[in-house]
């Protein structure tokens, strides 16, 4: 069986993973090998269509799944992007591109894996002849929940509960998805920051009593959340797609190849990269973005991951994280597939908040990634910078890559053509983008996107105009520790 937990647990397919989301032993599943494409696959990829790319991409990397069946999942999923190039590759100057990611129905890269998802999780319970409706549970910095929420809306045999921080999300994040609509979701706002509502929903997963208390309403566990196989797959296709496209255009050059700069929260995004790159595409350094939540710059230019430090809130609130889940996987490569390391890193990190990795395993890490960080300063610059000098918007998000770019080149002077990956929207944070670039706001998060596109005449998405009409659907509000109780009470109709 081809996917292993980080943790050591037994071996399992993919439809396996894919609904079970975390392995019984606390840990993700990874795949044991991986294939490896030469420079004719790319060509072949660069003439495919993307949901062809995306189809091939999972038949390589996923057991189980036949690639028509693939097709036909992709043709659905990407079937109500507002680009037909789905993940198009912009040139701007001096060698860099940008990778917009933020054509799907939310407007961010979330919709690339979460409208894939369902897709794949109904498929894989029909073959493992799982009878009970599937249950996902979600934590949210933002813009994984309205992704979770529109993804999984009204997919028969399936539930959707998310719980986002409460104040710890942009206004448009937060008018997204208490507005949404489908009759199997549920949103509910958590006190507490996106640590502790992910910590609550992993807590759920581990609580034998909770998933008794679901197992008796029929419903059984996932998750939607990057942890997950299934998203996991879909976001190797962006980058194998990107490295098609820069070397069909003669952008890049095979031998050569390109940097990638992604902006970080989770670890899933840079980690998908990190697997396009072990696959065979031409991906030099991977650069690892952070806003002012720089646990991630200090574990790659240390060897240290210390999350005993402050939780800022900043203008980036989908990388306001200060435990990169994803980062486990990463971890097993660098203990060369030494599970009980991996076992004994996290409990580390659970009991005393850090832990720390050997000098070897330092400079493996350093070889390949870059980490930097940008605040909401210098994130500010960035937009209004791109703006003046490329005519290009920015959403905080991709500026804070844009800006760790930057400091790459300078630091390196590794000039190589660099790929930025934009995971949003500007009209997502319009207000602070408006302000960035100097355009005068009044009013709300909508009068912003109104003021942007009247100063820019960069054309807001229609999904953004539509939402301020919309009514509030949603209005639950519970503790940190009480995250279960409310599960079953939206389930049992007793929500407040
Ligand atoms: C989720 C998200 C990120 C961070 O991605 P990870 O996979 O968690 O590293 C960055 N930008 C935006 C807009 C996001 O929604």
């Amino acid at each position: 069986m081809p996917f292993i937990s980080t943790r050591g647990a037994e071996a399992v397919s993919a439809p396996q993973a894919i609904v079970r989301g975390i392995a019984a032993d606390g840990g993700l599943y990874v795949p044991v090998s991986l294939p490896h494409l030469c420079k004719a696959d790319f060509e072949a990829l660069a003439r495919m269509d993307y949901p062809s790319r995306a189809a091939r991409t999972l038949a390589l990397t996923l057991d189980g799944f036949a690639e028509e069946e693939l097709l036909s999942m992709a043709r659905d999923a990407y079937a109500r992007f507002d680009d037909p190039a789905i993940a198009p590759v912009k040139a701007l100057s001096h060698g860099r591109y940008v990778l917009e990611l933020f054509h799907g129905p939310t407007l961010a890269f979330k919709d690339m894996a979460l409208q894939f998802l369902p897709r794949l999780l109904t498929a894989s319970a029909r073959k493992e002849g799982e009878q009970r409706e599937i249950a996902i549970l979600t934590a949210t910095s933002g813009d994984t929940g309205k992704a979770a929420l529109e993804g999984f809306r009204d997919v028969p045999g399936t539930s959707v509960t998310v719980f986002y921080p409460q104040g710890g999300v942009s206004a448009v994040q937060e008018k997204q998805m208490v507005t949404s609509q489908g009759r199997n979701v549920h949103v509910c706002a958590v006190k507490g920051n996106f640590d502790d509502a992910q910590t609550g929903v992993k807590t759920l997963f581990g609580d034998p009593a909770f998933r008794a208390e679901m197992n008796k309403r029929g419903k059984t566990l996932s998750s939607a959340n990057s942890i997950n196989l299934g998203r996991l797959a879909p976001q190797i296709a962006y980058y194998l797609s990107a490295c098609a496209d820069l070397l069909a255009s003669g952008a890049i050059d095979w031998e050569a190849g390109l940097n990638i700069c992604v902006p970080t929260g989770n670890f899933g995004n840079i980690l998908a990269a990190w697997y396009a790159r072990r696959m065979g595409a031409p991906i030099r350094r991977l650069i690892c973005a952070s806003n002012r939540n720089d646990v991630l710059t200090d574990f790659i230019r240390t060897g240290v991951y210390d999350r005993r430090r402050p939780f800022h809130k900043t203008i980036s609130p989908s990388m306001d994280i200060l435990i990169s889940s994803n980062l486990e996987r990463f971890l097993l490569e660098l203990a060369e597939g030494n599970a009980d390391q991996v076992r004994a890193w996290m409990e580390q990190l659970k009991a005393e908040g850090r832990y720390e990795i050997s000098d070897a395993q330092k400079e493996t890490l350093k070889s390949v990634f870059f980490g930097g960080c940008a605040g909401d300063e210098r994130t500010c610059e960035a937009i209004a910078h791109y703006w003046r000098e490329e005519k290009y918007l920015l959403d905080p998000h991709t500026a804070v890559a844009a800006a760790v770019a930057g400091d790459y080149r300078r630091e390196t002077g590794d000039n190589n053509p660099l790929l930025i990956v934009s995971t949003a929207s500007p009209y997502k944070f319009a207000a602070d983008v408006a302000k960035a670039i100097g355009v005068e706001v009044q009013g709300d998060a909508f009068d912003a996107g109104a003021a942007l596109e009247s100063a820019t005449g960069v054309p807001a998405p229609k999904a953004i105009t539509a939402l301020k009409f919309l009514p509030v659907l949603h209005t639950q509000v519970c503790d940190k520790d009480n995250m279960g109780q409310a599960v079953l009470d939206a389930f049992d109709g007793r929500q407040a």
